[in-house]
């Protein structure tokens, strides 16, 4: 007879396990499914409403004879249509947002410019309400930090655009943009749009970040508004990383904050050039040394061997030249450039280089090598068609992040 013992316990967990997996897979799904359709039924909704309006007027205005009155119709027109657009565009950009497509697009954003962009933008319906709208220049911050510049934007738009709709006119509405010093939680700018506007009830409160929420209250009866803006702001601020706040109370007004943290751009810069010199290999390139002064060329040749170049040299401006011009073409990926050097200094050479005609003469990168770093110096050199400068004695971590810089 033969028994078989065998423990079965480790399948029957990975089985158990797996058809929970599976429980929440299709939980997920089917959660993902309902607000599918929840938005869409939001947008159809909220579709026919200005479409409706397009139409309605378009007839009426078909059919009148007057023409101030056709006019006023023609207006009315005009208006759904435009925020039959904002429909279109909020949804499109929600919608990309929510399929996980949207991602940050950081460059140097001066804050102050940007802010004042979008004051100057709504300044005139400001302005046509007679409100009190106080935004000065000097309510943000001349700093520069790396951002998403058109997300930040509407992030700002959004918010102060809402303030002065929702506030009746006379009104006050006010904004400003603040560095958190130290920064709290990690966020270092803080955006703060108040207003003496309508303010919004309690029990709506919570639900002013979701798509097509909008306050059925006869103040705002007569405000046009899409229900998405807030929801898109929401959208950008959690992928920045970011907090939004709202304080409100009826009839009082309104303060939305937004707390994000913004990378200092000194700290990016460091970041890039670390990365790329740790990702940019320089080893087979070649490189041309022109330099007069024999122990100095002999202790950059020994650098650029030790990272795996090839190095050619040439003793002075005119050797350098002429080698560069013998070439094949793509033989050199960049020229060291010594800027004092008998016959031929480094600046005219560079200069009769930029001049060959051959296809790398305009764009292989030319580093001067020099002592001379007065400001005046570098610009200098830069005029006479070099790219970078770096300064003597050679150091190797700048002499290869220039080459590192200019080589990617
Ligand atoms: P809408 O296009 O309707 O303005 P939002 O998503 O921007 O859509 O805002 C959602 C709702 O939140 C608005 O319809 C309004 O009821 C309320 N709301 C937003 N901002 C304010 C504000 N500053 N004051 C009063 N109510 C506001």
């Amino acid at each position: 007879m033969l028994v078989i013992r065998s423990d079965v316990t480790p399948t029957y967990e990975m089985e158990r396990r797996r058809l929970a997996e599976l429980e929440a897979a299709k939980l997920e799904a089917d959660r993902a499914n309902e607000a599918k359709s929840a938005f869409l039924s939001g947008v159809s909704h909220d579709i026919r409403s200005p479409l409706n309006g397009i139409i309605g007027f378009t007839d009426l205005a078909l059919g009148e004879e007057d023409e101030s009155r056709r006019r006023e119709y023609l207006e009315k027109v005009r208006s759904s249509g435009d925020l039959l657009l904002d429909l279109v565009n909020d949804t499109l950009e929600l919608s990309r947002i929510e399929s996980g497509k949207m991602t940050l697009d950081p460059e140097i954003v001066n804050i102050r410019e940007l802010a004042m962009s979008v004051v100057t933008a709504l300044r005139p319906s400001a302005e046509m309400k007679s409100l009190d709208f106080e935004a000065p220049p000097e309510a943000f911050p001349d700093t520069t930090a790396w951002a998403d510049r058109l997300k930040l934007q509407k992030v700002f738009l959004n918010l102060l655009s809402n303030a002065i709709k929702y506030t009746r006119d006379g009104g006050h509405v006010q904004a400003s943009i603040e560095v958190i010093e130290p920064p709290g939680d990690g966020c270092n700018y803080r955006i703060t749009v108040e207003d003496t506007g309508i303010g919004i009830a309690p029990e709506f409160i919570d639900e002013i970040f979701e798509p097509f929420s909008q306050e059925q209250r006869k103040e705002s009866a007569s405000v046009m508004g899409t229900g998405l803006g807030l929801s898109i702001v929401r959208r950008i601020v959690d992928l920045m990383e970011g907090t939004i706040t709202v304080r409100s109370e009826v009839g009082v007004g309104s303060r939305f904050t937004v707390d994000l943290p913004l990378k200092r751009v000194g700290d990016v810069q460091a970041e890039i050039v670390e990365a790329r010199r740790q990702t940019i290999s320089l080893s087979g390139k070649t490189v041309l040394l022109c330099e007069d002064n024999y122990l100095n060329a002999e202790i950059a040749e020994f650098m650029l061997k030790e990272k795996g170049m090839r190095v050619d040299c040439a003793s002075n401006g005119k050797e350098g030249l002429e080698m560069f011009a013998d070439s094949e073409p793509g033989t050199y990926d960049a020229i060291l450039m010594d800027v004092r050097m008998p016959i031929m200094d480094g600046r005219e050479a560079t200069r009769a280089i930029r001049k060959l005609d051959r296809p790398d003469a305009e764009s292989i990168p030319i580093i001067a090598l020099s002592a001379d770093a007065f400001e005046e110096d570098i610009r200098d050199n830069l005029e006479a068609g070099m790219n970078l400068h770096v300064t003597k004695p050679i150091r190797s971590d700048q002499l290869f992040e220039a080459l590192g810089g200019l080589l990617c």
